[in-house]
């Protein structure tokens, strides 16, 4: 990477992190993602039961198999081969684990956080059950506000996770939003965290590197 896209990409993610610390989560900015994969490994205990939230960030950085590795009881409900009884189980126990992680769909300028689901199994457990919820986010993420980051993911990053699924809605031929009705939408839920959750604690780690869509 050249020294102004570095530079860019620094100045917007530590940026973002103030603005959500201004609005009560734990934030903090890290070049790589092997630097949030080792504040994310230090803030979880072994014996920690871990929630995995559908995220390609978190499968980029190979989350579910290092946990695993050191002992975690992992729940991912996209683990490759569950049946569809075994992959809903698992998330109905990512509703009260001990740690929830996730991706976020955007993250604002001005410390909010936008997520659009299908299920909704994730963005419930960003909310409450968990007892902490930790955000994994590349700078790709950052939004300059909440109309743009819906925008910007719902109209263009959703048929990506589309073609990701192996769904046949009309966004795969697009590669745009068609606002479809089809039952294999992806996008029936919008939730948009301005502060942190009453109750929840909340760590967003922001990542200097493009990671996810
Ligand atoms: S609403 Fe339908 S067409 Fe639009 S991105 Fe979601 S799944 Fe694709």
């Amino acid at each position: 990477m050249n020294e102004f896209t570095s530079w860019h990409q620094d100045t917007l993610g530590e940026r973002t992190v103030k603005a959500l610390i201004k609005n009560n989560f734990g934030a903090a900015y890290v070049k790589t993602a092997k630097e949030a994969m080792d504040k994310i490994l230090a803030l979880v205990p072994k014996e920690a039961a871990v929630g995995i939230g559908g995220s390609w960030t978190l499968s980029e950085m190979g989350m579910t198999k290092t946990l695993e590795a050191r002992g975690n009881t992992v729940y991912d409900h996209n683990k490759p081969g569950l049946a569809p009884e075994e992959s809903m189980a698992l998330r109905r126990k990512q509703l009260t684990c001990d740690v929830f992680m996730t991706s976020a769909n955007a993250v604002t300028l001005d410390g909010q956080i936008v997520n659009v689901d299908g299920a909704g199994n994730r963005v419930a457990a960003m909310i409450f059950g968990p007892k902490k919820v930790i955000i994994v986010a590349g700078v790709n993420k950052i939004a300059r506000d909440v109309a743009d980051g819906q925008n910007a993911h719902k109209a263009l990053r959703c048929p990506i996770n589309v073609k990701r699924l192996n769904r046949q809605n009309p966004c795969v031929q697009s590669g745009e939003c068609m606002d479809c009705q089809l039952p294999t939408r992806i996008c029936n839920v919008t939730t948009i965290m301005h502060k942190k959750p009453a109750v929840t604690d909340v760590q967003v780690f922001i990542v200097g590197e493009d990671l996810g869509f």
